[in-house]
């Protein structure tokens, strides 16, 4: 009965033993192995997350949208916590980049505000279009208005000068950085926007003015503006505006001759012909599969006179 019952205590020692050293293995050995796998796979998805980091980044450089920077400060800032929510963006970012490769036109309309401005505007509205205007200064109360609409519906706000009179503009450097300062300023006041894109009257390859475009040319890059020439027209710049189809035979054929067209219109109250031709511009160009853009940051300007270095 007492070696029975020593054998049986025996037993119930090893199996006590067993069962603590199973234990202990199982307490070491569990997280150990865990922790490997664990390990592993955080190391896949690094390197996955890597792979698409890299790829979004090419992608982003090899073009940009104006409209993008959103997604890609999204992209810079945010963290990435999924490699599905990478691959996602990734995705977006190539339907964006396929969506730049339609033609840029940038609409731009000169010497305004005008008693058009705002049918302009209204059809630019009614097509959900953005545009550039090229303004000069007027103080009375209808062209305070247009400068603040034209800001407000999202369009470039660029400088023509103040006085559009070529003699005073373009009498000296002193006199040039006057007039470009006082439209800047005033259209600050006005807006609360300082716009920074310039296009010279008649452009930087105008024939009138006696002193060197290049001083003025640098006098704009001296304040951190960027001119603008145009390198399409709708021919109603002269004193006679064209028909209709006129102007749109001079903008049509143009087009296909540039990977970024920037179109020049006028908005003057003489030319209400350049009122009646918008629509049907901005309907051919859309079928044409022309994304129409306002001037930003990320146009190339076209520049009929290069600034030299
Ligand atoms: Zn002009």
């Amino acid at each position: 009965m007492n070696k029975m019952s020593v054998d049986q205590k025996r037993k119930r020692i090893n199996l006590y033993k067993r069962i603590i050293v199973t234990t202990i293995l199982a307490c070491i050995l569990i997280p150990g192995i865990l922790c490997v796998i664990l390990l592993v796979r955080v190391h896949a998805l690094e390197k996955k997350v890597e792979e698409l980091q890299s790829l979004a980044a090419w992608k982003m450089q090899e073009d940009v949208q104006p409209e993008v920077p959103e997604t890609a400060s999204q992209a810079e800032t945010e963290q990435v916590e999924e490699p599905s929510e990478v691959l996602q963006q990734a995705v977006t970012e190539e339907e964006t980049t396929q969506a730049d490769e339609r033609k840029r036109v940038y609409l731009t309309f000169d010497d305004g505000p005008s008693s058009h401005t705002n049918e302009i505007l209204d059809i630019l509205k009614e097509y959900n279009v953005k545009a550039t205007f090229f303004v000069v200064g007027k103080t009375d109360e209808a062209s305070k208005a247009a400068y603040r609409r034209i800001v407000e519906e999202g369009h470039t706000l660029g400088m023509h000068s103040y006085s559009h009179v070529y003699e005073s503009v373009y009498a000296s450097g002193e006199e040039f950085e006057k007039d470009f300062l006082k439209l800047q300023s005033y259209l600050y006041e006005e807006t609360g926007v300082l716009p920074v894109y310039y296009r010279f009257p008649g452009g930087s390859s105008n024939t009138i003015s006696k002193v060197d475009m290049q001083e003025f040319i640098s006098c704009l890059h001296k304040h951190g503006i960027e001119y603008f020439d145009w390198n399409v027209s709708n021919g109603d710049g002269m004193s006679r505006t064209p028909a209709v189809e006129v102007m749109m035979e001079n903008v049509m054929k143009d087009i296909p001759l540039y990977e970024e067209a920037v179109v020049l219109m006028h908005d003057d109250a003489n030319k209400h012909r350049t009122v009646e031709f918008l629509p049907t511009l901005i309907e051919r160009l859309t079928e044409q599969d022309c994304v129409l853009l306002p001037i930003d940051d990320t146009a190339e300007p076209v520049q009929h006179i290069r600034p030299e270095e």
